[in-house]
């Protein structure tokens, strides 16, 4: 396999990052998963957009041009390794780069640390025609979560717990309110309208939440960014999950507690429909 490591491409296991690197000793970076078909990527702009954001939350100076640069370089690892059709992922971190360790930040002009990696995306569709369990837990994350970091031990600490406990997704309560998945974003269908967690620095607003939203109005499904209440997730007729190598996943149990009829409900699957034909349209409008 080929990736891209600060202007190079070469083979993964070839691709080697310092022991100073702010990424491996402080979570010091950020990340963006994109999500690809056909060699095109879908939705490109919009985490070109959440990627500036992150890098300007944490002060990391991107080289110039590094932000044009980002499409092509992912289309030709795309290309490289065999991905110009069907379902492929690109995954691109830039960290603030290798420094003598200190907690502030190194000197200016101490380059970024830029990688990206593209593979083939295998999406959960087993779990999404039976429908998906999750287990709720406390949010224990810091006050900003819209940043996409890499620092993600409390995401990966619950994720884990969901694992163990065979369910597909943690979804994290504070404050009696559910707030978001360990990966992803969660909606829940309350007395006939989808909420979720408004984009605030509580939540990660993803590309599929995004993408979500905008379906909903155009298939006229009342909707609010409103977050949902403990109780009020007991009582929902729908639950669903949405990210990047997911979709929209339907959720059918809570904590063991079966949601609805216990099957997939006919929001999520209407809202996963739309997404598949936007991503149809996309690749068919982008092939050349
Ligand atoms: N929230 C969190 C904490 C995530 O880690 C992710 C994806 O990794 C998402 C939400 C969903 O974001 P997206 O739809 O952009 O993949």
């Amino acid at each position: 396999m080929t990736v891209y490591l600060n202007g190079v491409y070469l083979e993964r296991a070839q691709a080697m990052v310092s022991v100073d690197d702010r990424g491996f000793l402080f979570g010091d970076g950020v990340y963006e998963v994109t999500r690809a078909r056909d060699g095109q990527l879908f939705e490109w702009e919009r985490h070109a957009r959440r990627l500036a954001r992150g890098l300007d939350g944490l002060s990391i100076a991107a080289p110039a041009g590094l932000a044009a640069a980002l499409p092509e370089i992912s289309e030709r690892l795309l290309r490289e390794n065999s991905l110009e059709e069907g379902d492929a992922s690109v995954y691109l971190q830039i960290t603030r780069g290798a420094a003598p360790r200190t907690h502030y930040f190194p000197p200016p002009g101490t380059a970024p640390t830029i990688f990206l990696s593209a593979s083939r995306l295998k999406l959960p569709e087993e779990v999404r025609a039976r429908g998906a369990s999750v287990i709720t837990l406390p949010d224990l994350r810091w006050g900003r979560c819209d940043l996409k970091t890499v620092n993600l031990l409390p995401n990966v600490l619950a994720k884990q717990q969901a694992v163990v406990a065979g369910a597909f997704e943690a979804v994290l309560l504070q404050d009696g309110l559910m707030i978001e998945g360990a990966s992803s974003n969660t909606f829940a269908v309350v007395g006939d309208v989808l909420r979720t967690h408004p984009a605030t620095p509580r939540i990660l607003a993803g590309i599929t939440r995004d993408v979500v939203l905008e379906l909903a109005t155009e298939l006229g499904i009342p909707f609010a960014d409103e977050a949902v209440t403990v109780e009020e997730l007991a009582e929902a007729t729908e639950v669903m999950v949405t990210a990047t190598t997911a979709d929209v996943m339907p959720v059918v149990q809570v904590d063991g507690r079966t949601v609805g009829d216990g099957r997939p409900g006919p929001i999520a699957r209407e809202l996963h429909r739309a997404l598949l034909a936007r991503l149809e349209r996309w690749t068919a409008r982008a092939a050349p």
